[in-house]
């Protein structure tokens, strides 16, 4: 049998943050201490996470965000898995948990009605609902609810401009959705702002409805920020809607171009993936810069002179710091295939 001793943890958490600094330092410190990894955002409005972490550090690390009353009321998304799903912790600090241009929203004071997954289940189909994917392009290509209306966008920062052309759902009862839910709090809120009527969004996002509804027509595979990039979700009705960006081929398997100036994600398959190199054109595997194409198709991001150990020292256990970052050099940790 498969190994599942580690989990996944997705969340978010809308609550002011006064001492962003500081806490991103004591956050960080708990992340090393408990081989916590992934990409955590603190902010002015909150905290947004997806981190992975042996089962019983991922649980100490819930009840230590937990402890804290700003965010006692945060729900995690909680996956297994048999090993970590990312290579380093990235904890920073920027001005809003999601990159959007709807930083005046505060969903504490107004959003969209939120749906649990089986709520949501049983009003989609009904009549006068559309259900409005609020996620960008590459990641409703792979995978969307049925007769869901996308948008053509390709980050979440273009979501209010997109909303001039549903002008004629005003009336209709619309049901935003996103990976986790944390999108849609805002995505939500705009729309009631702009004089939609009757607004819901689904709590948890596809994730939550994945574990909680069986993911009853979602068709395709859900886009993860984490180095699965894809993750089944419909165990009710699963198919695949998206192609091999090269042959045409039903493939939902998703890669990163290896040319890091391109860096597109597109489904390409194994034998395309393989022939090209992990590029996702001719060109693409020619250019210079191309990094080694691994089969997975997943690169870290560049860290930009990002030091995860910064502030660490000035604690007064050092040795105890030194030997967790000489520990991270183990051979079991996947190394970055950016220079
Ligand atoms: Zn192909
Ligand atoms: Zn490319």
């Amino acid at each position: 049998m498969e190994n599942k001793d580690y989990s996944i943890l997705l969340y978010y958490c809308y609550a002011s943050i006064e001492d962003t600094e500081a806490y991103r330092e004591e956050h960080h410190l708990f992340c090393v201490e408990h081989n916590i990894r992934g990409r955590i955002i603190i902010s002015p409005e909150g905290l947004n996470g997806t981190v992975s972490g042996l089962k019983e550090d991922c649980e100490k690390y819930m009840a230590y965000i937990h402890a804290d009353p700003r965010f006692a009321k945060t729900e995690f998304k909680i996956d297994s898995h048999d090993k970590h799903a990312f290579a380093k912790i990235h904890v920073r600090v920027k001005p809003e948990i999601v990159h959007s241009s709807l930083r005046h929203i505060d969903p504490n004071t107004r959003t969209g009605k939120h749906l649990e997954p089986e709520e949501f289940k049983l009003l989609k189909d009904q009549e006068d609902v559309v259900i409005l994917d609020v996620r960008s392009n590459y990641e409703h290509e792979l995978g969307r609810f049925k007769n869901a209306i996308t948008l053509d966008i390709d980050n979440f920062r273009d979501f209010p401009e997109k909303v001039k052309e549903l002008e004629h759902l005003k009336n209709k009862k619309v049901l935003t959705y996103c990976t986790g839910g944390i999108k849609c709090e805002k995505a939500s809120a705009f729309l009631l702002e702009q004089g939609f009527q009757d607004v819901y969004q689904l709590h948890g996002g596809i994730i939550k409805y994945g574990m909680e509804a069986g993911g009853e027509d979602f068709e395709g595979k859900c886009y993860v920020f984490d180095n699965r990039i894809a993750v089944d979700v419909n165990k009710v009705n699963p198919s695949v809607i998206s192609t091999c960006h090269v042959c045409g081929t039903v493939c939902d398997r998703m890669v990163n171009c290896a040319n890091p100036s391109c860096n597109e994600h597109l489904p390409i398959c194994e034998n395309c993936g393989w022939e090209l190199e992990g590029a996702c054109s001719v060109a693409c595997k020619e250019h210079p810069e191309k990094r080694t194409y691994d089969g997975t198709g997943y690169y870290q991001k560049n860290t930009n002179g990002y030091n995860p150990y910064k502030g660490l020292f000035r604690r007064q256990d050092k040795e105890k710091v030194k030997h967790l970052i000489h520990g991270e050099k183990n051979p079991g940790v996947r190394t970055d295939h950016q220079s």
